[in-house]
């Protein structure tokens, strides 16, 4: 069997190792970018290494951003005294659309039996050591309303309960299942708006 060019090859496989990203689509974007400019192709390459070279993790709320901390830890502004804890930092953005001007965690993930992840893969050993440290007026889990997102604020809750800050979970309004990063701003602000406590 004929094998096609190495290098091609190699392209393909590392665009097919891609999330959302199948051997088709894999093979279709690497032939787009051999005949493309060369100059659009690499532009895409200079940005792949321009992202990788600058942006780092935040080690207060774990969000990615070019300084650390991060743009949003480093401004006085914001309401020091809420804490937003969401699973992932692409909900950053989100959560700010909707006006939101506290402080965030991120967990990078969140608990799931079924892949195994545990409370130690997560950032929430230091979540547990900042809300200790912090004196926030209010610890909100904004994690997903899905059972694997709702599993997690159960968990948190109870690891947050003996240091006495009030722990609140967003409104019921969100629909079920759904997603943080599909709903609309509206709706978030409406979640935001009307969160309830967790005992
Ligand atoms: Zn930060």
């Amino acid at each position: 069997m004929a094998t096609r060019d190495r290098t091609i090859e190699n392209l393909i496989t590392r665009l097919n190792r891609l999330p959302g990203i199948g051997p088709k689509t894999a093979e279709r974007l690497a032939f787009h970018l051999m005949r493309v400019e060369a100059e659009e192709a690499l532009q895409l390459a200079a940005a792949i290494e321009q992202v990788r070279a600058a942006v780092k993790t935040c080690r207060r709320c774990f969000q990615l951003d070019s300084q650390d901390p991060c743009g949003i830890c480093s401004d006085a502004s914001r309401d020091q005294t809420m804490l937003l804890v969401i699973e992932d930092p692409r909900e950053v953005t989100r959560f700010e659309d909707t006006g939101y001007r506290g402080l965030y965690h991120v967990l990078q993930g969140r608990l799931s039996q079924l892949e195994g992840i545990r409370p130690e893969d997560l950032t929430t050993g230091q979540l547990v050591a900042r809300v200790k440290a912090a004196k926030f007026a209010e610890v909100c889990l904004a994690t997903n309303p899905d059972l694997e997102g709702e599993g997690t604020a159960r968990v948190l809750a109870e690891q947050l309960a003996p240091l006495g800050t009030k722990v609140t979970r967003l409104a019921r309004g969100l629909p079920a299942g759904a997603s943080i990063a599909q709903v609309s701003a509206s709706i978030l602000a409406d979640a935001i708006e009307g969160r309830r406590p967790l005992s």
